[in-house]
């Protein structure tokens, strides 16, 4: 009997394979970085072949680091960087170009012209270049001959999930309902790809996989996973919410990574925002409804300290971000808005670019590490103020994951911010957790959400310490920096 499960976790800096036993706890993880090929401002690329031997060569040394084989594996789980695009030759497997991926900004002008009423009626997104939808455009229009192929099915579409399966499986063109819920294209009512929006964008039918539910067996590995069902895919973010077991209506979590996302389960029922937040799938089992999420996209989270890191040279790793910011008692008025490739949620303004404000002479790199490590925070906060307002539903504690968690300074101040308790879970790696959960489930390796809720066990706690004056002063600041950010752009 197999006594594990699998999952692939194919993100946007790197590719890992971990596998888990029925309690959760990992038992092998191999991970492997691919390139960032940046041919131009703001254009970000990978390429699809690199990341699918990666994938194999992550899956083999992981087995053998465990002493497995795939006959101990009940079941393969996929989680991976969403609305990223991939269009590749049905006949030879080859990619038609390299990925174009979520962070890529190249098809800002296709966007004015786009009915945004209708798109958001239809997806629940506002229109923006994070999406596919604009990608595969710009690839029909850009690539030699694509279009025309594209209309006589000889190439295929897909964001990483397609493009794993397709290859472990020897030819399955499937995506799952919450990464087809990024591209701008499918219709949250119907959950199928939307002729309107389709005509709209110039998009051939012919090119789209089939949506599936993110729990079910799309079918059996016949590469590296030889024999092993593949029994989910699901987005990177809704796969956390899955890991943190956020499966009732008003439970939400917060995943800091490279950016920031906030998603919060609202149930059967797609909640449409009107304060800047994205109404998204969240997942789904089988044949039951689908389970709605509005989310809170951050651009620029851990990514603020890679900057400080790499660009300005004052940290030599992330994680000295801590020291080097509790050096100092607290910012002593700077201000750091990082919107180096604009604001998401809840602003949406894709011109805003970063500032620091509230200099002088006397504050140090110190002041800035912390005001860095602030502005993750407010972002954040920015975002639960807009859910309260969408949902209804106030957070009494949110739940957090990723890279940034390591920080328990930028947790308490979470905490403080907020004026909640923040609680870190003692699985970390939820992302790829949520995946396996999702597998296992789809296959009867676990029974019920109720098992893996038991799975769930706290960490670390932070409690709010800040008087309401010293939050609401805070929050005030943060406000009148942002408005600067803004007001830079139009002086442009
Ligand atoms: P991703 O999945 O987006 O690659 P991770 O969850 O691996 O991200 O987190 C990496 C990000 O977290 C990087 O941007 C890094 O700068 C940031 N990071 C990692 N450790 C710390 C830390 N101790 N303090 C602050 N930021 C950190």
């Amino acid at each position: 009997m197999a006594h594990f499960v699998g999952a692939i976790d194919q993100g946007t800096t790197s590719t890992r394979f971990m596998i888990f036993d029925r309690a959760g706890t990992e038992i092998a993880r191999h991970q492997l970085e691919h390139r960032q090929i940046l041919p131009a401002a703001g254009w970000v690329e990978h390429d699809a072949t690199e990341i699918w031997e990666n994938t194999l060569k992550t899956v083999d040394v992981a087995l053998s680091d465990a002493g497995l084989g795939p006959g101990d594996l009940a079941a393969v789980g996929i989680t991976n960087q969403r609305e990223s695009v991939l269009v590749w030759d049905r006949a030879t497997g080859k990619p038609c170009h390299h990925v174009i991926v979520w962070q890529d900004t190249r098809t800002e002008s296709l966007l004015s012209g786009l009915d945004a009423d209708l798109i958001r009626e239809r997806t629940g997104l506002p229109p923006a270049t994070y999406f596919s939808a604009t990608k595969v455009q710009w690839l029909l229009a850009n690539v030699d001959g694509l279009r025309e192929r594209a209309e006589r099915g000889e190439v295929l579409f897909g964001t990483m999930d397609s493009w794993l399966i397709w290859n472990l499986t020897g030819g399955l063109h499937v995506t799952d309902v919450t990464n087809a819920s990024r591209t701008m294209l499918m219709n949250l009512s119907t959950l199928d790809w939307d002729p309107a929006l389709l005509e709209m964008f110039g998009i051939p039918r012919a090119m789209l996989p089939e949506i599936r539910s993110s729990a079910e067996v799309y079918g059996t590995a016949s590469v590296a996973l030889d024999g092993v069902p593949i029994a989910a895919a699901i987005g990177d973010q809704q796969a956390a919410l899955f890991g943190q077991t956020c499966f009732a209506p008003g439970e939400a979590k917060c995943t800091y990574g490279t950016g920031g996302f906030l998603l919060m389960n609202t149930g059967s029922t797609p909640v449409r925002s009107s304060h800047g937040l994205i109404t998204t799938v969240g997942y789904r089992f089988g044949d039951d409804p689908p389970v709605f999420a509005l989310e809170g996209s951050i651009a620029v989270a851990g990514a603020a300290i890679q900057w400080l890191r790499d660009q300005l040279g004052v940290l030599d790793s992330a994680a000295e971000s801590e020291a080097l910011a509790g050096a100092v008692e607290d910012s002593e008025g700077v201000c750091f808005v990082p919107a180096f490739s604009g604001l998401f949620a809840p602003y949406w303004r894709p011109d805003a670019r970063a500032a620091i404000v509230g200099l002088s002479r006397y504050h140090t790199a110190a002041h800035i590490t912390r005001a860095a490590l602030e502005a993750i925070c407010y972002q954040t906060r920015d975002v639960v103020e807009a859910m309260a307002q969408d949902s209804g539903t106030t957070l009494d504690c949110l739940q957090v994951d990723g890279g940034v968690t390591g920080n328990a300074l930028c947790m308490q101040l979470q905490a403080d911010i907020l004026g909640v308790p923040v609680s870190r879970p003692a699985v970390a790696e939820t992302t790829a957790l949520g995946a396996a959960y999702a597998a296992g489930l789809a296959v009867g390796f676990w029974h019920s959400v109720d098992d893996l809720r038991a799975n769930w066990h706290e960490d670390r706690r932070w409690q709010p310490t800040w008087s309401a004056d010293r939050r609401e002063e805070g929050i005030t600041r943060w406000k009148a920096a942002i408005d600067r950010t803004l007001d830079w752009v139009s002086a442009g």
